[in-house]
């Protein structure tokens, strides 16, 4: 019996060492990682920035307590609330951990508005996480399936459709709330228009609710910008992050602004490593890595450098149907569904995965390099060609 819960399927190797873009295994063979652990580690493997900071400090202090002030969290909560123009944050270890504090704001913004059962609208094919509440907040049955009973109190309505929207608010006035994905990182990376998120901030500001956007895994830089939400001229009442927040160490964070700010009080919410010094001193390393290196700037460029070369190199072919998302969070859209395309990419030495059975997601690191970019067009077309 393997002594790990068989909670994963797992491709067969073991990494041992990372640098940049690069992986090495047990076998001394080098990956280039166009999965950055799933857009966690944005900088790169090992970046000495990050490595620098978490051994400073770890040397001298990794956790007190939130009874206490924390001086790395608030130089953390300081740079990320002038980076996004939110006005507070708290801060979880997850992203999972910090959509059920955005559920919690919602749910008590109801309740101080007099709303008793108050309901949050959640999108089809959303992913928001696998605790009891993200795990109803998210859209998909089969992540779902033997886990039962699930929360009251969301309901759900098309992704991208705001007429959906419109009609269940004029059935349902305890409506408090719109949580939504930029881009559904885990649903095929479906991306929203500008004008369809405009509308959702527009239809929250008609009817007092919350716009409360998850940016676990489009934040950071991700999509071009340091939250995907900045390319779209509004500001949302919530968001949430986490993935590329630490470079791998543990963080996420559910940011607030306005009328959201203020919702939680004293012991309403709360988490003992939340925020702690090690991981705050990650996050302010990784803020402050992608301010100094341009790291949006760059994602912006590589993103559309990926983009040129695929329509490219794949003009011809009738396999690749559409590119989705912004920056560098990337789904080519396969006319077939390719389910041994991940492992004969990690065979020519390429880390990528699929969602949603035919859409090949790229999430390389924000300071990918030019050549690095065009090893995965190169190998991503080859495996495309070859199906
Ligand atoms: C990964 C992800 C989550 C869950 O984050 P965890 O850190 O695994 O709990 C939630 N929402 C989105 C959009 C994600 O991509």
């Amino acid at each position: 019996m393997q002594a790990i819960m068989n909670t994963y399927g797992r491709l067969p190797v073991t990494f041992v060492k990372g640098e940049g873009s690069w992986l090495t295994d047990t076998e001394g063979r080098r990956y280039l990682d166009a999965l950055s652990g799933i857009a966690v580690c944005g900088l790169g493997h090992a970046h000495p920035a990050v490595t620098e900071a978490i051994t400073r400090q770890a040397g001298q202090l990794i956790h007190t307590s939130n009874i206490y002030n924390i001086e790395r969290q608030q130089a953390l909560a300081s740079a990320l609330t002038r980076i996004s123009g939110m006005d507070n944050v708290f801060f979880s270890n997850s992203g999972a951990e910090a959509n059920e504090a955005a559920i919690k704001i919602a749910r008590k913004y109801g309740h101080d508005k007099g709303i008793a059962e108050p309901q949050i609208l959640v999108m089809t094919k959303a992913f928001h996480g696998r605790t009891m509440a993200t795990l109803t907040a998210t859209g998909n049955a089969k992540v779902q399936e033997g886990f039962g009973p699930l929360l009251n109190g969301f309901i759900r309505v098309p992704y991208m459709d705001i007429i959906a929207i419109h009609s269940v608010l004029k059935a349902n006035p305890d409506v408090v709330a719109i949580m939504l994905e930029p881009i559904q990182g885990e649903g095929g990376l479906a991306t929203a228009s500008a004008e369809y998120l405009q509308a959702v901030r527009t239809l929250c500001d008609d009817n007092d609710l919350l716009m409360m956007l998850d940016e676990v895994q489009t934040g950071n830089g991700r999509t071009g910008s340091y939250f995907c939400y900045q390319q779209f001229g509004f500001t949302p009442d919530v968001v949430t992050t986490a993935k590329g927040l630490g470079n791998g160490v543990p963080i996420g964070a559910c940011l607030a602004h306005g009328k959201a700010a203020d919702v939680l009080k004293p012991g309403n919410h709360g988490s003992t490593y939340g925020g702690n010094p090690l991981a705050c001193a990650a996050g302010v390393a990784v803020v402050e890595t992608i301010e100094n290196e341009d790291l949006c700037g760059n994602a912006r460029t590589m993103g559309e450098y990926l983009r040129n070369g695929f329509r490219e190199r794949l003009a011809d072919s009738e396999r690749l149907q559409e590119i989705r998302g912004h920056g560098l969070m990337m789904g080519l859209v396969i006319n077939q569904d390719c389910p041994s395309l991940m492992a004969d990419a990690l065979e020519k030495g390429l880390l990528l995965n699929v969602t949603s059975g035919n859409v090949v997601r790229l999430l390389p690191p924000l300071n990918l390099s030019q050549s690095e970019a065009d090893q995965i067009i190169a190998t991503v077309s080859e495996l495309i060609e070859s199906l």
